[in-house]
Parts: C-alpha cells; sequence; structure tokens
C-alpha cells in the first residue's frame, strides 16, 4: 500500500483504530503504534462471570457484583 500509519493513544484507543486500519487494509509491517498510559487488563470474575478492568489495588472487589474477586487475569 505504501502508506505507513502512526496511531498514538491510549491502549484501548490504539487497539480500536487498529482494527479499522487493518479493516482498510493496513497491514503490521504499516502500522506503527505507541500506546501511553498502563495496559489495561481484563480480569474474570468467577461469581458472575463478567469483566472488569484491572487496577492497581490488590483489594479489587468486582464492579459488577462487589465481591471480592476471585479472578483469572486474561490478556487478549
Ligand atoms: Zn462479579
Amino acid at each position: 500500500m505504501g502508506t505507513k500509519l502512526f496511531i498514538s493513544g491510549t491502549w484501548s484507543m490504539v487497539q480500536d483504530v487498529k482494527k479499522i486500519a487493518y479493516a482498510a487494509g493496513f497491514t503490521d509491517e504499516e502500522i506503527q503504534t505507541k500506546e501511553i498510559g498502563e495496559k489495561e487488563d481484563k480480569v474474570y470474575c468467577v461469581k458472575c462471570y463478567k469483566f472488569s478492568k484491572k487496577t492497581k489495588s490488590n483489594n479489587l472487589t468486582c464492579e459488577h457484583c462487589n465481591r471480592e474477586r476471585k479472578i483469572s487475569c486474561v490478556n487478549e
């Protein structure tokens, strides 16, 4: 294609724009990214089967059911 794409923004924004870029025909070699801030990992709640955003806190409670988490980390 000969066009280079440079995406700079938060992790979630970069992922969103990347999806659009792939749909438009860009390849990995043509896309450069600079993610700003911490990566948002998702944590899975085994109580309510929903995903929450992982925070720095070790005492995270599920944002959906407010129970103490028993989670497994998920990286996309
Ligand atoms: Zn929950």
